[in-house]
């Protein structure tokens, strides 16, 4: 019975292109048509897997941006300069196109509505895309889980999800780093997280927050370290890596 459930659950199947929406000149929304999904938690990722006209495939890891939604799954890709996928899924794949889809995958890595605990979210570039799963998901189950989101970014224009993130949520405090240059007006210099960002932007450490971290591997293990030498629990830090930064 639970052999029955996992391979059903990792099973490819067969997705395809129901909308899109770019998010930046080099991000986009995807959303699938997947019959038969099986649902998933907020911070859970896909296998997505693309076959060429030759039998090559290829296949690359990516988060869930949304929370469930009957048969429909979202995903933003950032495109990757000489991505073989990412330039793909960015780029020529359009509506109507098939794709093969399997998961969902990760369970550590997932925040539940039911869990009471504050949350602190710490994205680096794309590492926004399954923090803000867990974002839709307090507002979905409309849970007043207390959540702070550092987002740090190399400009305003990199932005993901400008316009949701924009409206104010209460319960959800938002605090931008910018690493290359700043939004018109904000005081300051282009800066990376650093201990003075997560001792101000952050939950102190006696509140037992759980917090997700998710971005290129330096980011995460930076901001992991600096939370843990604040004090924070590394019991309750828990990361995602994208892969490997060009900054
Ligand atoms: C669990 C998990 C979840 C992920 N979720 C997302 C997501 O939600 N959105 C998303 O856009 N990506 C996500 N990724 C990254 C994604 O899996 C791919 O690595 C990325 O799309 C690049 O694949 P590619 O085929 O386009 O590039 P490749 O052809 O594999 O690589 C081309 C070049 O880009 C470099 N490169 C590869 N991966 C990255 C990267 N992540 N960042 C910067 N440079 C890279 C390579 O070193 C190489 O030089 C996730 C990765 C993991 C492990």
């Amino acid at each position: 019975m639970a052999r029955t459930a996992v391979s059903g659950r990792l099973a490819w199947r067969v997705a395809r292109l129901a909308e899109f929406r770019d998010e930046t000149p080099t991000a986009r929304t995807l959303v699938f048509d997947l019959p038969g999904w099986p649902g998933h938690l907020a911070g859970q990722h896909v296998d997505v897997r693309l076959t060429a006209a030759d039998g090559y495939r290829a296949q690359r890891s990516y988060s869930l941006a949304a929370p469930v939604n009957g048969d429909r799954v979202e995903l933003t890709v950032q495109r990757v300069a000489d991505g073989e996928v990412s330039e793909h899924l960015t780029g020529p794949y359009a509506i109507g196109d098939p794709v093969e889809i399997r998961g969902p995958i990760g369970g550590w890595f997932a925040w539940r509505p039911t869990n009471p605990e504050p949350v602190l979210l710490i994205a680096g570039g794309s590492g926004i895309v399954p923090l803000m799963a867990m974002i839709r998901a307090r507002r979905a189950a409309g849970v007043r889980t207390p959540f702070k989101l550092i987002y740090s970014l190399r400009t305003p224009a990199e932005q993901y999800y400008a316009d949701e993130l924009r409206t104010p949520v209460a319960g959800l405090d938002i605090t931008y780093v910018y690493t290359r240059e700043l939004p018109e007006g904000r005081p300051g210099i282009p800066k990376r997280i650093d201990v003075a960002t997560l001792n101000t932007a952050a939950w102190p450490a006696e509140f037992g927050a759980t917090s997700f971290i998710c971005g290129p591997t330096a980011f995460v293990e930076t901001a992991a370290d600096i939370l843990q030498a604040l004090g924070h629990d590394p019991h309750r830090i828990r990361t995602e890596r994208f892969g490997p930064s060009r900054d």
